[in-house]
């Protein structure tokens, strides 16, 4: 096989543009989604348009302040912050040894911790409560905590790590709050329950919590649309040219192999046809081959070693020695003079 490098890019290549295509296809789903999602104001229309649509809107936008319902939690680390969700995060940083044999940095998450309370998103006196905000694809936080330690070697982890492949550095705490009173763009199913409307993840596209506006987010997911696109299109060029090159190699090969055979057949006919033509006209019952009984002996069967069968009954007769019976690995023209 002469195309093995080909085709072991092209395996690679068709995982990438696979990979591609599936988060193309996500982010025209959600980009698509994010333009039909009408803008809701949150006032007394609300609730009407809601009951007009059967109280509920797959997908829908709404802008308002965040407002704890009941008391607010205060953050770990910084207790004079109030908000309504929170992130800590305990990361580790560490110097490891990658695929090439480089040392390279990395961030392992250690440990996570959220903690939510009821909120809502409030203009005026009216509000939607926020249901599951936490499980937002987009959720813009404030970080209001981050700290990093450097982790101190003894000579023994020096040693240990250069062998283990990986070496601790230090360790980073941070602390996210979405804030009360933080005005945001939040992006979800609504539904109206009683006189209640409430925002929770959708199943058309995910949730936003985000300080962007409508606009801004669907221009985000439209360039990263296209910048996906492109890196389809990028990916299935570079398939259709190595599914171009296989191809020539293996048409390039067949074309050899064919004129390969037909000058074999060549050569085999014109050796029929000199033979033919040098054969004596007058020869005794012993030296006619054994098959036909007709042409002289010309062809030796190897490695039995008989001299049994003329040019045209050779060409029938692949397997047996027809004399002995013994299996024929090749044959040979045999002159006898
Ligand atoms: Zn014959
Ligand atoms: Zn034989």
């Amino acid at each position: 096989m002469d195309f093995v490098q080909e085709a072991v890019f092209l395996g690679v290549d068709v995982l990438v543009l696979g990979l591609c295509f599936r988060e193309y296809y996500q982010l025209k789903k959600i980009s698509k989604a994010l333009k039909d999602a009408p803008q809701l104001a949150i006032d007394d229309t609300l609730t009407d348009r809601l009951r007009k649509s059967g109280n509920k809107i797959n997908y829908g936008v709404i802008r308002g302040t965040v407002t704890p319902i009941g008391n607010p939690m205060h953050a770990v680390m910084s207790p004079s912050v109030t908000g309504v969700l929170q992130i800590m995060k305990l990361n580790e940083h560490r110097v490891a040894r990658g695929f090439a044999g480089f040392w390279a940095e990395q961030r392992k998450l250690i440990h996570i911790s959220c903690n939510e309370v009821p909120f809502k998103l409030a203009s005026g006196k009216l509000g939607v409560e926020v249901v599951d905000g936490l499980s937002a694809e987009i959720l813009d936080m404030d970080t209001v905590y981050d700290n990093y330690e450097p982790s101190s070697l003894s000579l023994f982890d020096h040693i240990f790590g250069f062998f283990s492949g990986v070496r601790q550095k230090g360790m980073q705490t941070t602390e996210e709050v979405l804030r009360d009173g933080s005005f945001i763009t939040a992006v979800g199913e609504l539904e109206l329950d009683g006189d209640s409307v409430r925002l929770q993840p959708s199943t058309v596209a995910p949730m936003f919590l985000t300080t962007a506006t409508k606009n801004t987010l669907v221009k985000k997911f439209e360039e990263a649309k296209n910048s996906m696109l492109f890196k389809v299109i990028v990916c299935g060029t570079i398939s259709a040219v190595l599914v171009g090159l296989i191809a020539k190699k293996i048409y390039r090969r067949k074309k050899m192999e064919w004129e390969e055979q037909k000058l074999r057949d060549k050569l085999d006919k014109s050796r029929l046809q000199r033979r033919v033509q040098a054969r004596q006209q007058v020869f005794s019952d012993e030296q006619r081959c054994v098959v036909c009984v007709d042409n002289p002996k010309e062809v030796i069967c190897l490695p039995c070693g008989h001299v049994c069968l003329c040019e045209n009954c050779a060409q029938k007769i692949k397997l047996n020695c027809p004399v002995c019976r013994s299996k024929i690995e090749t044959k040979a023209a045999a002159f006898i003079t």
